[in-house]
């Protein structure tokens, strides 16, 4: 049996950077000797003790064990990286693309998806990107916050996204309001002074409202002092002429544009009349030359809007719309309005908070932007929406930063235990990376009066022989009695800390703060360098000084 859960273990271990998954490793050993299944107690907790052994290694030692035994691990499944289907009628050189955040906060990990593809696809094509901040108005809800606009563009820079143009929809108002003359004049719109909820009533039940029968010359004449300010919010609004009996009640004659009376945090008051996104993009997508847009599968209505206005005014090279689904992370709440409102509150620390999942926070926590865009890139685009595990951005990340990070020790739940009639040793050397010896080594004090371990370390493996990692094995207890300088595979083995120490605190994913005490040479790394604390996990040190903080990874 144990041979078995080795084989199964190496393999996850060597497949996903160099962790094994308890519960994987479990199905594989039950799905090759179901018979196992009788003593399941057992083989959980061997498998459980196998799987930490493994994860205690270091990818390299993981590689040279599976040698040892002969494991072959088949690399062509996760080498294979997914090809993106080929646009619709994409003539190389000649695609434009754009990337369309709206400025109410930072990108996060599922608007990534939005921009790699987008980058992607240009690189694919040699063609061109164009950055179109989306600032019109938003509503009172969801709406542009001034600081959003650079932390979208350093967004994009650690990324890798290079764009060749940027525009905002603030500075084209006068565009739109172009836009909207003309389709007055094609007498495809007209401005529709009902209030709010008439206008939901006749949409409901089909009914034309008598602006709709105004001549061009009444709706010149009322869109002109809708801009100029001759009517105040809720009085008149710009509406598209679809079809009052269209299946659709939401695409009944919609609203293309309104008066607005907020402040813009750009331009201020300047401006009174704000076009709907998707009249917005009727105009620019055309105007900029657009021809492929990828869209959320959710802004369906969107692409009518746009499609209704181009066929009507008989626009021959229309943009083609592609569509993917709504990328969602399991343990991530990914919303810009609530992220602000906790901001604004104190719950989150900042943009950067770690529960945001911005990419200012992901790159706070170590996370490499070429993991994330493997990460996204290996969902394709689909149309399916995805809701996936973080593990599997983890273990992109872990590929990259394992051999980055230099180890260190560090113990986060202290119980003191000290060592009798050992060597007495007031200094041990450990590799800074296990694979990478020229690396040289990094020196930890140590006291056999004064070592700390984890607790829960202490409790599972008290009165077991214990290897002390870098150091020997122990009889583990208060008092450990030490056993021999060898420290056997099969043991446990246990990251420590003595004394002189440092105190660190770590900025968890979840926003929890742990704190501990670890090995002094932490104190000499230099700020955003990565690391293992071993056993523990990656981390990326953020600021050193009387103590050290660090943003977790993950595992
Ligand atoms: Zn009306």
């Amino acid at each position: 049996m144990e041979e078995l859960i080795l084989k199964h273990a190496l393999i996850n271990a060597i497949r996903y950077g160099g962790k094994a998954d308890f519960q994987a490793v479990l199905g594989k050993v039950l799905a090759e000797k179901p018979e196992l299944r009788e003593s399941i107690k057992e083989v959980v907790k061997e498998v459980k003790k196998i799987v930490e052994s493994v994860n205690s290694l270091s990818l390299e030692e993981q590689k040279k064990k599976a040698e040892q035994i002969g494991i072959e691990i088949k690399k062509e499944k996760i080498e294979e990286e997914k090809e993106l289907p080929p646009l619709p009628e994409a003539e190389e050189g000649k695609v434009v693309m754009r990337l369309a955040p709206f400025p109410s906060g930072p990108l996060h990990i599922g608007n990534a998806r939005m921009v790699i593809l987008n980058d992607e696809y240009v690189k694919k094509y040699k063609g061109k990107l164009f950055l179109v901040i989306d600032d019109t108005i938003g509503s009172e809800e969801k709406f542009v916050i001034p600081e959003a606009y650079d932390l979208i563009i350093e967004g994009l820079e650690w990324l890798g996204v290079k764009y060749d143009k940027i525009f905002y929809k603030s500075e084209r108002l006068e565009i739109f309001y172009e836009f909207g003359e003309k389709l007055i004049k094609a007498e495809l719109a007209y401005v529709c002074e009902c209030d709010a909820e008439t206008l939901r009533k006749n949409r409901r039940e089909g009914i034309e409202c008598e602006h709709r029968k105004q001549s061009i010359e009444e709706n010149l004449e009322k869109w002109r002092n809708m801009i100029s300010g001759k009517y105040r919010e809720g009085e008149a609004v710009l509406r598209l002429k679809t079809d009052m009996k269209h299946p659709n009640p939401a695409f009944r004659d919609r609203v293309l544009a309104r008066v607005v009376e907020r402040e813009h945090p750009r331009v201020g008051k300047k401006y009174k009349v704000w076009p709907m996104l998707e009249f917005s993009w009727a105009v620019d997508d055309l105007l900029l030359g657009i021809t492929h847009i990828l869209r959320g599968k959710d802004l369906i209505i969107e692409d009518m809007v746009e499609e209704f206005i181009w066929d009507k005014l008989k626009i021959e090279k229309k943009p083609k719309f592609i569509h993917y689904g709504l990328l969602s992370i399991k343990e991530a709440k990914l919303s810009k309005t609530y992220a602000r409102k906790a901001i604004e509150s104190g719950e989150y620390s900042g943009w950067d908070d770690p529960r945001t999942w911005s990419l200012q926070s992901l790159k706070k926590r170590g996370i490499q932007p070429e993991a994330l865009r493997k990460f996204i890139l290996s969902m394709g685009l689909s149309l399916a929406d995805v809701s996936v595990p973080a593990e599997i951005l983890y273990a992109e990340n872990r590929k990259i930063i394992d051999p980055i990070a230099n180890r260190y020790f560090a113990v986060l739940n202290p119980v003191k235990i000290s060592v009798e009639n050992g060597k007495e040793i007031r200094e041990v050397e450990a590799p800074l990376h296990p694979d990478f010896k020229e690396r040289g080594f990094r020196k930890i004090p140590f006291d056999s009066r004064k070592i700390w371990i984890e607790k829960e370390d202490f409790e599972n493996l008290e009165g077991k022989e214990v290897g002390l990692i870098n150091l020997f094995t122990v009889k583990l207890g208060k008092k450990s009695e030490f056993i021999s300088e060898e420290i056997r595979f099969e043991d446990p083995k246990i990251q420590w800390v003595s004394e002189p120490n440092v105190k660190i605190k770590i900025v968890m994913p979840d926003g929890s703060l742990k704190e501990g005490i670890a090995e002094p040479a932490l104190a000499n790394l230099s700020e955003n360098s990565l690391v293992q604390l071993i056993r523990i996990g990656f981390a990326r040190v953020d600021k050193v000084g009387k103590e050290i903080v660090l943003y977790f990874s993950h595992k």
